[in-house]
């Protein structure tokens, strides 16, 4: 059964751009998905999409038979947690902990229930020792593993991520993929838009590549050895 599913998806901005014109694809439970496309294909519009901070003009998406609308947006916004590209658009608070707190304690969990969640999701990221420290003076992988425990804190069913790889050190990128390891062989599904064809190939389960806002090609990562 399909844990996200888009269904003829539209969205135009403001300013006329249609940055989204009939998109569908739908992905199976637990996959680890590889969404690419060239710039200005619609990927970061998608996202947005996923996780309910942009409502559908057109189409629909569902997460978990869920409807995304602006009934069900505040929930789904837990069950998909989305981890931006510069984790300075994430990473506020004057310490990680309170970081990784505000989540969960936004969606009005018990005290007791918000220190746990928050001990496990630095502990998922290795970032246990930072814990009091200010994310300001983290590096940029750092903080990146903060926004990520923040977004793991929340319990989510689902993680996507935006070019989780971009500016990372070859450390940096290995300290990621043990981490979507692991949230992988918990059953996370897991999606992440990447231009990094040698990630794709390598990691992705399934690789969806849109292009002016529609559905280019779904399917194994073989296929893009046809595409690039
Ligand atoms: P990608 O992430 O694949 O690069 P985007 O979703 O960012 O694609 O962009 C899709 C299209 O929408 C592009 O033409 C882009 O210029 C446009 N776009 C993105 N954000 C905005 C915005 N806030 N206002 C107007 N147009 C936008
Ligand atoms: P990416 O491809 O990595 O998503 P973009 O360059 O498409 O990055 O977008 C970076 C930021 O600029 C995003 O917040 C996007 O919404 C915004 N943006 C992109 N294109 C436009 C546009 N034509 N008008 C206004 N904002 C835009």
């Amino acid at each position: 059964d399909s844990v996200i599913e888009v269904e003829d998806l539209y969205y135009t901005y403001r300013d006329g751009t249609r940055a989204l014109a009939g998109l569908s694809f739908s992905l199976p439970r637990g996959c680890r998905v590889a969404l690419m496309g060239p710039n200005g294909a619609g990927k970061s519009t998608l996202l947005m999409h996923l996780n309910g901070i942009y409502l559908p003009q057109r189409g629909k998406v569902r997460v978990m038979g869920q409807e995304v609308n602006a009934r069900t947006a505040r929930e789904i916004k837990s069950r998909v947690g989305l981890v931006f590209q510069d984790p300075d658009d994430q990473v506020f608070s004057s310490t990680v902990e309170e970081d990784v707190a505000f989540g969960p304690v936004n969606m009005g969990l018990p005290p007791a229930e918000v220190k746990r969640r928050v001990d496990e999701a630095l502990a998922a990221v290795q970032m246990e020792e930072y814990r009091d420290r200010p994310p300001y003076h983290l590096s940029y992988g750092q903080k990146k593993r903060v926004a990520i425990a923040g977004v793991l804190a929340m319990g989510p069913e689902i993680i996507v991520l935006d070019e989780p790889m971009a500016y990372l050190d070859p450390q940096g990128k290995d300290t990621l993929l043990e981490i979507l390891d692991r949230l992988h062989r918990r059953g996370t599904t897991i999606l992440v838009a990447t231009h990094d064809v040698d990630m794709a190939a390598s990691w992705a389960d399934l690789v969806v590549i849109i292009k002016d806002g529609r559905t280019l090609a779904q399917g194994d990562p073989s296929l893009l050895v046809r595409e690039d």
